[in-house]
């Protein structure tokens, strides 16, 4: 068989190989991490930095096309791969998704509108930041993930103390938004510039984290869901992207739509997919990286999914235990993901559960019982 190469060895490129072994692919990942969730389940796993020439040169030879599922993997090492195979998502698109500044000005070219914002690269910029900024998050412009390399300003003094204490590296200054929901698109955009998206997912963050998404959405009218999923495949044409990514949006005052951020890649918010859809986000990301023809992203079943955090292997004395498992897999419908992460730690994600509608039990109900077994909050 042919061989797919992988750029990261996260969670996200464990369900790309598993997905892209299904299709009869070999996968070889690169990682510089001697264990990891996606080079434990590769053919073969380069153990090399990101942007170690060696280990690219290797995945290369091997690889007839490569793709990422780290965002933030070196722009120049997806440009050193390209130079003699097929790599998708291009340099130019995961280099714009991976500065918030460059990300922002990108997508309100594009005529879709994004939080209020102003660039922060001296603390002259916070001076002369607007006032209707404050209550504001200040982001640091790359590298973050996870509500990492954030903080919550409710003055311009803190917004300065806040700078400092990321070392004063490129941020963002965003007004704190009332959200009334959040929601998301994961779009698959195959080389010959056709789109498929997926139902809009709505989603809940606890700590700047995905809890909770819950596919259709409750509260987004079909309209807004039109809007958005335009707004989206929008993006993936402005962007020429190939391959799967996803837009997270703010919802505002009930109905205006403002983007929060892209993901050039599959979203854990488009998990719930690999259970409740024909083709999963990892068998689209498979099939555009290989040019095959893209899937059905139709829906079989409504579902809701949980996210698994390091948290639930701590009692409150901070004791480790193991989650209760088999009370998870006793509800029918329920589908456990774990990463094989070697450790827990809090806020650290280790494996997700999709729920869906079967038979007597309603989504919700099983969402329910699997969130009591594991001590997850639901709704
Ligand atoms: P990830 O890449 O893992 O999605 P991140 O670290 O890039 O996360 P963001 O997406 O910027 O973080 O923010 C995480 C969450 O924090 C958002 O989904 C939202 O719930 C909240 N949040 C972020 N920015 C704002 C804002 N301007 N107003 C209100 N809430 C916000
Ligand atoms: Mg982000
Ligand atoms: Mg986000």
């Amino acid at each position: 068989g042919s061989w797919l190469g992988m750029l990261g060895g996260g969670q996200l490129g464990r369900m790309f190989t598993v997905a892209a072994q299904t299709l009869g692919y070999r996968v070889a990942v690169l990682d510089p991490a001697e264990r990891c969730p996606a080079g434990d389940t590769a053919d073969l796993h380069i153990r090399a930095a990101y942007d170690d020439a060696a280990g690219l040169d290797q995945l290369a030879e091997r690889c007839a096309a490569i793709t990422t599922e780290f965002e933030n993997v070196p722009a120049d090492s997806l440009r050193r791969l390209a130079r003699d195979r097929r790599v998708s998502p291009v340099a130019d698109a995961v280099a714009i998704a991976q500065d918030r500044i460059v990300e922002k000005r990108f997508i309100s070219s594009l005529g879709v509108p994004v939080a209020p914002y102003v660039a922060v690269l001296a603390e002259q910029d916070l001076a002369d930041a607007p006032d209707d900024l404050f209550p504001g998050i200040l982001k640091a412009a790359r590298l973050g993930y996870d509500g990492k390399g954030q903080a919550r300003v409710s003055s311009r003094e803190e917004a300065r103390a806040a700078f400092h204490a990321f070392g004063n590296v490129p941020c963002v200054l965003e007004a704190r938004l009332p959200l009334a929901f959040e929601v998301s698109v994961v779009v698959a955009r195959g080389a010959d510039g056709q789109s498929v998206a997926y139902p809009l997912s709505e989603n809940v963050h606890r700590d700047g984290i995905l809890a909770i998404s819950t596919v259709p959405s409750r509260q987004a009218s079909d309209e807004l869901a039109e809007r958005a999923t335009a707004a989206a495949i929008g993006v993936a044409d402005g962007l020429k992207y190939v391959g799967v990514m996803c837009v997270e949006f703010f919802v505002l005052d009930g109905d205006r739509l403002v983007v929060n951020e892209i993901a050039p890649r599959p979203h854990n918010s488009g998990h719930y997919s690999i259970n409740a859809c024909v083709t999963s986000q990892f068998e689209q990301q498979v099939r555009a990286l290989a040019g095959l023809p893209l899937g059905d992203t139709a829906m079989l079943a409504p579902a809701v999914m949980l996210n698994i955090l390091g948290d639930i292997w701590f009692d409150e004395n901070e004791r480790s235990r193991e989650p209760d498992w088999s009370a998870v897999l006793a509800v029918p419908s329920a589908s456990l993901h774990l990463y094989g992460k070697e450790s827990a730690r809090r806020a650290r994600k280790m494996g997700h559960v999709t729920c869906v509608a079967a038979g007597e039990l309603s989504v919700d109900a099983a969402a329910a019982k699997v969130a009591h077994a594991l001590g997850i909050a639901f709704p």
